[in-house]
């Protein structure tokens, strides 16, 4: 459904800095407009046969994997990644319109004979209700769709709000729905400058029943404070601070190649990117030596702001002041909101770059020698999103990586996100899981009757 609005908001292009288009801007009171849409669509919608619904969730995936050229030219106009990033997200996004159609039909419950028998109980999972979807910029398709696909296919309704720097892909993504069959109200994209107010609308309505979040650790905290008020469903995917241990007796073409992808995806600004590297000390040389001929080659692509240039470019001076040393620099084209990527050594697990998100094209090493003092550096920060481990023996590496507090960690891989996966974090990376079976729990309650069988 699309909402009518009396302002408009820019949309800038990180490459060039231009505003390359105006969006509506909603108010608060027009996103309540689309809660009242998809409270009325409600009821239909979850009363619309799983078949029908996974029908309409395939015909999605399959509108989207045909318009992948005109999707990924909005995502790199409007975030600035590389084309290759930008299909490669695509791809991913239409995934999980795929696989939670196949998902919207094998909604189980359970049934048990009580203990003391006689009595049966019969579960069921049953859509929690309107949901409010709360996105980034970082993968404007891809966070949208893993919250959109399982939401519809556990029968819930939905208003979703992307990022004000990233609402093109949202709102195309929000057309090709409509396009597939998603009756009106069933789906509405609410791009605003005030996500406050708007999310505050929205969580203070009795009518919605649900928050699913995607972004940093502290707006994520403050919207949990907020759900608590009404004791609201909420699903939170929050920030990372992913460590990639590289092992003595590591395959270190592999790691190198693998460390490439964990960190330079859409030029690190992923919550899944490597954030520290931990290298043994007998390979941290060759390994440093091995990646900086790669950076010195490499042309990152913009970051979203100023703010974001500066945020990194602090973060590196910092370090350096406290002792890092940047071994290789890559290059960066003029124009645009860029930082080069770059190698740092020498650095401490204290530095601020060792405890925030990068969010940016930095590789940032520290090196070790004793395994368990390794773990627990690793696992010495509040996050516990991804983890990346290579290790010659796979022994080693599953060791390791059960014994990292993470929520996702690749083993010998330098990427973990699939859509039959369950993704999510501990510890102050989130609460729930997005993707797999796991997805549309998230969107369900449980409900269960106590039958007298006698
Ligand atoms: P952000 O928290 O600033 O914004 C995320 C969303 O929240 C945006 O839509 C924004 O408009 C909205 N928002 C901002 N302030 C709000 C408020 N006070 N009330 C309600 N909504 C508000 O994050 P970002 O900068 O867009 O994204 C980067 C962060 O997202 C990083 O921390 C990254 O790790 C995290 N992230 C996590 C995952 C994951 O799956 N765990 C995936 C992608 C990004």
């Amino acid at each position: 459904m699309s909402l009518t609005a009396l302002r408009t908001l820019a949309v800038h292009n990180p490459a060039t800095t231009e505003v390359i288009a105006e969006v509506p801007d909603h108010t608060p009171a027009e996103a309540i407009a689309a809660v009242d849409a998809a409270a009325a669509a409600f009821r239909g919608w979850a009363a619309t046969s799983p078949r029908a619904r996974a029908e309409i969730l395939r015909r999605t995936y399959e509108l989207i994997v045909a318009d992948v050229d005109r999707l990924a030219g909005l995502i790199t106009a409007e975030n600035g990644k590389s084309d290759a990033d930008a299909r490669a997200e695509v791809a991913y996004a239409a995934e999980f319109f795929r696989w939670f159609s196949e998902e919207a039909v094998r909604s189980d419950g359970d049934y048990a004979v009580a203990p003391a028998g006689g009595v049966r109980n019969v579960v069921t999972h049953r859509p929690v209700g309107v949901a409010a979807l709360v996105t980034p910029w970082n993968f404007p398709a891809a966070m949208a769709t893993r919250k959109i696909a399982p939401a519809l296919a556990a029968g819930c309704t939905v208003v979703l709000k992307p990022a004000a720097e990233t609402p093109l892909t949202a709102l195309a993504i929000g057309e090709l729905l409509t396009e597939a069959g998603v009756p009106d109200g069933v789906v509405t994209v609410v791009p605003t400058s005030t996500p406050a107010d708007v999310v505050t609308a929205w969580l203070t309505d009795d009518r919605v029943r649900k928050i699913s979040f995607t972004g940093s650790t502290g707006v994520g905290r403050h919207l949990l404070h907020q759900a608590a008020d009404r004791v609201l469903n909420a699903s939170m995917e929050l920030g990372g601070n992913a460590p990639f241990i590289v092992t003595a007796d590591a395959d270190l073409d592999a790691a190198v190649a693998g460390a490439m992808i964990a960190k330079f995806r859409n030029a690190g600004q992923a919550c899944t990117a490597a954030n520290r590297f931990l290298v043994h000390a007998e390979v941290a040389e060759e390994f440093v030596a091995r990646i900086g001929a790669l950076v010195e080659d490499l042309e990152v692509a913009p970051l979203i702001s100023p703010r974001a240039v500066d945020g990194v470019a602090a973060l590196v001076a910092e370090a350096v002041a406290a002792g890092a040393r940047i071994t290789h620099t890559g290059t960066v084209p003029a124009g645009g909101w860029r930082h080069p990527a770059v190698v740092l050594t020498d650095v401490q697990p204290q530095m601020r770059i060792s405890r925030e998100e990068i969010f940016g094209p930095v590789v940032a090493v520290q090196t070790w020698t004793e395994e368990s003092e390794m773990l627990t550096a690793a696992n010495d920060t509040e996050f516990g999103l991804a983890a990346y481990v290579y290790a010659g023996r796979l022994q080693d590496a599953l060791r390791i990586a059960e014994s990292l507090e993470a929520g996702m960690v690749g083993v010998n891989r330098g990427i973990v996100s699939d859509p039959s996966a369950p993704f999510g974090g501990v510890k102050q990376s989130g609460l729930g899981r997005e993707g797999a079976r796991d997805g549309i729990r998230e969107f369900t309650e449980t409900q269960y009757f106590s039958v007298d069988w006698s």
